[in-house]
C-alpha cells in the first residue's frame, strides 16, 4: 500500500512497525462547539484509511483524544481559550459545553458511518500523563519556565521544522483574534507546555502541578494520549493540513525528546474543505453542520460520497450545486443495486479480478474516486447478481455508504405497509385496554382515529379482526 508521507513529503510503502498491528492516532475535536463539515471531511478520509487498513488485513488500533482543554484560539499559543469561549457563548460551564459537543459530534460520524476509534480520551482524564512528561522535558533540559509558564525550547533540536517549506512567519498563521508576542519565549517558535500565569483570570479548569496551579498546552495532549495508548512507537498520525504546523510539528519535538527515539513513522493530512469564502472554520461561527444538510433534505451519507468523490490530498470546495449532483448519482446507484436479485450464491473466482482492481485504487494513496468507479464497473459487468452484491457489500466494508440496504420499491411497500399494520394493532390493543377499565373516552378516541384511517373492526369469538375499508 503506497501512502503519502507529509514526513519527507514523498508518496511511501507503507510497513508498520510491528508486522501486521498497526497503531493509529488521530486529532479529535475540539468541543466548543458543532463539528462542522470540513472537519467532518478529514474524519471521513481517516476513516476510509482505518477501514481500508483493516480490509487488507491489519490489526488497528485507533486512538483520539477529545480536546477540551488548552486549545487556544490561534494555535500558537496566543488568543482566547476556545473552551471557554464556548462556555460564555452559552452561559454554560467547560465541562458541560465538552459533554454536548463530543456527544453531538459523535452523533454526527454515526450519521456518516464513522466508526469511533477503539479509544476516545478527553484531555482532561491525563493530567497527571501531561505533568510526568512536562517533568521529563525540563529535567533532560528540553524545557523550560519562564514567567510562570513552562516553554519547549526549539533550539535544542537539531530540526523542528520536519515538514519542510515552513518557518517562523507560519506562527501568525491563525493568529486572527490577537497578534500578541509573548515576551517570555527564548525562540519565536517555542511553545507552551503547562500554563500557569493565564491570561484568563476566570480559567475554569485548572489543576495543581509542580509549578503552580495552571493547566496544559494543547500539543502536550495529543503526544502524552498517543503514548498512553498507542505505545512508544506510533504506525500513523491523522490529521487536517493545518493541524500539521504548528500542531503535529511540536508533538513531534516533545514525543521525540522524551522518548529519546523517533516517533511516528507516516503523516496523514487532509485537505481542508472550503466554501465559496475560503476554508470553512469553526472559529467564525459560520459554518455547515450535518443537522443543517439534514434540515435541507440531504441524507449524511450523500456528503460522505461527495468527500469520496475526490482525493483527500486535494482542497475540496463545497457548493449545494456540486452536492445535488452527489445526491442524485447517490439515489441512481442506490436504487440499481436495490433492484439486484438477493438470489443464488456468488461466484468468488469471478469475482477476485474486481476485487483486485479495488484494493489497486485504494493502495494507490487512497484514491476513493476510483474506488467508487468500481462500483459502477461491478454494475456493468457481465456478473451475476449474487457476484455483484458480494463485491458491492465488500467494497461497502470500506465505503460505508449503505450501498446495499438501500430497499427496493418492492421492499419499501411491503415494510410502509407492515409499519401500518402494527400501528393499528397498537391502537386496537390500547382501545380494548381503556374498555376493560371503562375509560370511555379513550375508547371512544381510538375509535374515532381508526375511523379516520379506515379501519372497519369486527368483534368475534376469537378476538377483534380488522381490515382496511375497501
Ligand atoms: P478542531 O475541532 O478545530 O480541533 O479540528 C478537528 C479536525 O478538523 C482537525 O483534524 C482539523 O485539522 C480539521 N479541520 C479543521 N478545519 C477543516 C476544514 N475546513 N477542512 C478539513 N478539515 C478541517
Ligand atoms: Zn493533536
Amino acid at each position: 500500500m503506497i501512502l503519502y508521507n507529509s514526513l519527507g513529503q514523498t508518496r511511501q510503502e507503507f510497513v508498520p512497525f510491528n508486522d501486521k498491528e498497526v497503531n493509529m492516532y488521530t486529532c479529535g475535536p475540539t468541543v466548543y462547539h458543532y463539528a462542522h463539515i470540513g472537519n467532518l471531511r478529514t474524519y471521513i478520509m481517516e476513516d476510509v484509511l482505518e477501514k481500508y487498513l483493516r480490509f487488507s488485513g491489519y490489526n488497528v488500533k485507533r486512538v483520539m483524544n477529545i480536546t477540551d482543554v488548552g486549545h487556544l484560539t490561534s494555535d500558537a499559543d496566543t488568543g482566547e481559550d476556545k473552551m471557554l469561549k464556548g462556555a460564555k457563548r452559552e452561559h454554560k460551564t467547560v465541562l458541560e459545553i465538552a459533554k454536548f459537543y463530543t456527544d453531538a459530534f459523535f452523533a454526527d460520524c454515526a450519521k456518516l458511518n464513522i466508526k469511533t476509534p477503539d479509544v476516545v480520551e478527553p484531555a482532561t482524564n491525563c493530567i497527571d500523563e501531561f505533568i510526568e512528561m512536562v517533568s521529563v522535558l525540563l529535567e533532560k533540559g528540553y524545557a523550560y519556565v519562564a514567567g510562570g509558564n513552562v516553554y519547549f525550547d526549539t533550539s535544542k533540536l537539531d530540526s523542528y521544522y520536519v515538514f519542510g517549506n515552513m518557518n517562523e512567519d507560519d506562527l501568525a498563521v491563525g493568529v486572527r483574534d490577537s497578534v500578541e508576542e509573548d515576551e517570555n519565549k527564548r525562540n519565536k517558535a517555542d511553545f507552551v507546555l503547562w500554563f500557569t500565569k493565564s491570561k484568563f483570570d476566570d480559567q475554569e479548569l485548572k489543576w495543581e502541578s509542580p509549578w503552580g496551579i495552571g493547566y496544559p498546552g494543547w500539543h502536550i495532549e495529543c503526544s502524552c494520549i498517543s503514548k498512553k495508548h498507542n505505545g512508544e512507537y506510533l504506525d500513523i498520525h491523522c490529521g487536517g493540513i493545518d493541524n500539521a504546523f504548528p500542531h503535529h510539528t511540536n508533538e513531534i519535538a516533545q514525543s521525540e525528546a522524551y522518548l529519546g527515539h523517533k516517533w511516528c513513522n507516516y503523516w496523514f493530512h487532509v485537505l481542508h474543505l472550503n466554501d465559496a469564502r475560503g476554508k470553512m472554520s469553526k472559529s467564525s461561527g459560520d459554518f455547515l453542520t450535518v443537522s443543517l444538510l439534514e434540515e435541507k433534505g440531504y441524507n449524511p451519507l450523500v456528503y460522505r460520497m461527495f468527500c469520496l468523490q475526490s482525493h483527500y490530498r486535494k482542497p475540496l470546495t463545497f457548493t449545494y450545486e456540486s452536492l445535488d449532483n452527489t445526491a442524485k448519482a447517490y439515489e441512481k446507484l442506490t436504487k440499481r443495486i436495490a433492484g439486484l436479485s438477493k438470489d443464488g450464491s456468488a461466484d468468488i473466482a469471478k469475482a477476485k479480478p474486481y476485487l483486485d482492481s479495488f484494493k489497486e485504487a485504494l493502495d494507490n494513496d487512497i484514491n476513493t474516486s476510483l474506488g467508487l468507479t468500481c462500483v459502477y464497473d461491478v454494475l456493468k459487468a457481465d456478473l451475476d447478481d449474487a457476484t455483484k452484491l458480494y463485491l458491492i457489500d465488500e467494497f461497502d466494508k470500506v465505503l460505508s455508504l449503505n450501498l446495499t440496504k438501500a430497499k427496493s420499491a418492492q421492499e419499501q411497500t411491503e415494510s410502509a405497509d407492515s409499519e401500518v399494520n402494527a400501528e393499528v394493532e397498537a391502537l386496537i390493543a390500547q382501545r380494548t385496554k381503556a374498555r376493560a377499565e371503562k375509560d370511555w373516552a379513550t375508547a371512544d378516541a381510538i375509535r374515532d382515529k381508526l375511523k379516520e384511517m379506515k379501519v372497519v373492526i369486527k368483534d368475534t369469538k376469537d378476538g377483534i379482526e380488522w381490515h382496511f375499508e375497501n
